[in-house]
Parts: structure tokens; sequence; C-alpha cells
């Protein structure tokens, strides 16, 4: 947990959020600025700030990230979508608590902007 993350605070219910899905390792709720029908951001609870923090004893949570996004996007209708992590500001990460964007519900073009 790190103090002042937004997504911890959400983690930790400080922040409300449209929770599609949680268990003790994971949360999954609705991007607050979705640029597809469908944008689902998924987070491990453990503050990792980004892909280049995964140690090798993260790897079954990782795992866990893209399997329970699969299973997120199936209930939302979507079997084609997009699964987007991005590492560093200018990849465009924002928010520096590790997260999966699923996207879909519309064409997705590549390669992307
Ligand atoms: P990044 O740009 O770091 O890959 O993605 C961060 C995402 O978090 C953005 O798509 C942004 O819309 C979303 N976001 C930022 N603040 C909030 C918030 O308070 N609640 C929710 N649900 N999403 C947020
Ligand atoms: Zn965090």
């Amino acid at each position: 947990m790190s103090e002042n993350c937004l997504f911890c605070k959400i983690t930790r219910g400080e922040i409300p959020c449209d929770k599609l899905y949680e268990d003790e390792d994971v949360l999954a709720f609705r991007d607050i600025a979705p640029q597809a029908p469908m944008h689902v951001l998924i987070i491990p609870k453990k503050h990792l700030t980004g892909p280049e923090a995964v140690g090798a004893e993260d790897e079954r949570l990782i795992g866990k990230l893209m399997r329970v996004a699969n299973e997120i996007a199936g209930k939302q209708g979507q079997t084609h979508y997009r699964l987007v992590c991005n590492n560093g500001a200018g990849a465009g990460q924002s928010v520096f608590h590790l997260h999966m964007h699923i996207l879909g519900g519309r064409p997705l073009n590549w390669p992307p902007g």
C-alpha cells in the first residue's frame, strides 16, 4: 500500500469506483474516462508502480491479472478485446500503480497512437 497512490486509495475504498470484480489479490473497475464501450482497469492490490516493478515473486499475480481480465471481458460480452499496460509517462502512464486496461466493444486500430 502506498499512502498517496490513487489506485491504492480506490483499493482501500477511500475513493469510490464502479467495481466489476474483486478478490484478495486483484480489483477491477470501470475507467473514469472510457476510451471504448468497454474500458475496465484491472489492478493488483499490491502497490507496484508499473511493469518495471514486477519481480519474480509477482509472476503468479501478474498471470492472474490476465486470466481474470479475460473472464471480465467475457462477462461483458466481449471475446475480442485489447489489454494495455503502459510503463512510464512516455508510454502514456499517468497513474503509477500497475494496471491493465481492458478495451473492447468497438473496432480497435493497430498500431495504437
Ligand atoms: P494510464 O494513463 O496510467 O495508463 O491509465 C490511467 C487510467 O486511469 C486512465 O485511463 C484514467 O482515465 C483512469 N483514471 C484516472 N483517475 C481515475 C479515477 O479516479 N477513477 C477511475 N475509475 N479511473 C481513473
Ligand atoms: Zn498504489
